[in-house]
């Protein structure tokens, strides 16, 4: 029988560098033969022989609504035949603006931008401006986007910066980045009291999502409010995957209830607020903000920022996650994946750890959730590959990359998670063995 997803590849692999247009699309982790998508609808979508799966992916994130809501197709067509894109502002960015700040209220302003690597960089600027600072704290297992200054790993101690990860990015452009270990206080103590008065920003992933699912603790996160105070840096919360994702006031809602007061100074969205169109945003406290050009002298621009079908897409997104309930039944089914998941592990003896909030998960196979990057990266591959490619033969899609987080939407029924913890349960039998 003849393979149109292995054709597709072979194709375009004579035509696009190694067949994708986001290098972790190609499989290369997990080995096989990348599914080409030919629709979605729903929890579901079919690749190019017709198969159907159980999506978890979601287009890592954005999804949150499930693929072709009613809703927001109706907003996007709509808005598709009143024009794609104009140059010049419409009443739609102000629409998605306040409804970012309203449910954000860390945030006075927003700007709008077409990808979360855009927000982040650009969010970097303005600390940089604002404060006339250069350097800048990342940590560990955190993505912000592919920017320069961010393509970048730890140096071999706290007074040395970080190591470009990626080729052609020149040593000078990550010499103001310090990489630190997450969920580390005294580290991050070390490194404030060493650089401090330099630091223009630190920004993390308040739940690390580009390390399956790693929380920064509670203490670890009010430590970098107080230390960010302290030394006048801004503190920067990528909330591009966790956004709109794990709770309506995202997961800065969550710290909010932990530690009295607290709040980032920036905020970086993406994802869900573009409800899959391209749409980012970044934004915060006014007096931030307004160095912005062209009130002020941090250039930032964009040909197709707000551009009016993304923004309906976002906004009819938003409308429909903001329905009272909608985290709460999310969250349930979320949770009954997890707990399906890890009983169906433990039955077969599989060492297994898992963690969720709000339509957002990560389970790793080991016994307990890891803290940081360098214990995510014990995870054994090996036995992970097997377990990905034996959902994928049983219909069911995890992200093929060991370091991701998984996403259940609205549209996923009890019976499709029931279907997927069944699933998995016969994987882990093979894992057992
Ligand atoms: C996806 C992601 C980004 C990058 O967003 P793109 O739209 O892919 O450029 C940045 N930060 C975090 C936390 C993300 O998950």
């Amino acid at each position: 029988m003849s393979d149109r997803n292995q054709d597709l590849f072979e194709r375009a692999k004579r035509v696009i560098p190694g067949g994708v247009n986001s290098p972790v699309r190609a499989f290369k982790a997990v080995g096989g033969t990348p599914r080409f998508v030919q629709r979605a609808q729903g929890a579901y979508f079919w690749d190019a022989n017709g198969k159907q799966y159980i999506d978890y992916i979601g287009s890592w994130g954005p999804m949150i609504l499930g693929h072709g809501h009613p809703a927001v197709l109706e907003a996007v067509q709509t808005a598709a035949r009143e024009g794609f894109s104009f140059g010049a502002p419409t009443e739609r960015e102000v629409e998605l603006a306040e409804a970012i700040l309203e449910h954000l209220p860390s945030m006075d302003m927003v700007r709008l931008v077409s990808s979360g690597t855009e927000a982040g960089m650009s969010a970097i600027r303005v600390a940089r401006g604002a404060t006339g600072r250069n350097k800048i704290v990342k940590f560990e297992g955190c993505y912000h986007g592919h920017a320069d200054a961010l393509l970048v790993k730890a140096g071999s101690g706290l007074a040395t910066f970080g190591t470009a990860t990626s080729a052609g990015v020149p040593p000078e452009v990550v010499q103001h980045t310090l990489v630190l270990e997450y969920n580390n206080v005294q580290q991050l103590e070390e490194a404030f009291a060493l650089h401090g008065a330099d630091i223009a920003c630190l920004i993390i992933e308040p739940i690390a999502g580009n390390m399956n699912f790693v929380r920064a603790s509670v203490p670890f996160m009010q430590r970098c409010r107080e230390l960010c105070t302290r030394h006048g840096s801004v503190l920067v919360l990528d909330e591009v995957m966790t956004g709109f994702r794990v709770a309506l006031g995202s997961a800065q809602s969550l710290y909010a209830q932990a530690i009295p007061g607290f709040e980032p100074d920036m905020t970086v969205l993406g994802k869900v607020i573009g409800g899959g169109m391209p749409l980012a945003a970044f934004g915060g406290k006014r007096a931030l903000m307004e160095n912005l050009a062209p009130l002020g002298g941090v250039y930032q621009a964009g040909t197709l920022s707000g551009n009016p079908v993304a923004t309906a897409c976002g906004l009819a997104t938003l409308r429909e996650i903001s329905r009272p309930g909608f985290y709460e039944e999310l969250g349930r089914k979320t949770k009954a994946l997890v707990n399906g998941l890890q009983a169906a592990a433990t039955q077969a003896g599989v060492a297994f750890s898992t963690d969720s909030q709000g339509g957002m998960f990560g389970f790793f196979l080991m016994p307990d959730l890891p803290q940081n990057y360098s214990t995510v990266m014990r995870t054994d591959s090996a036995r992970f590959n097997t377990l990905f490619h034996g959902l994928l033969e049983r219909g069911v899609y995890i992200a093929p990359a060991l370091y991701e987080a998984g996403f259940v939407s609205a549209a996923h029924t009890d019976a499709d998670i029931a279907a997927s913890v069944q699933a998995a349960a016969e994987c882990f039998r093979l894992l057992s063995n």
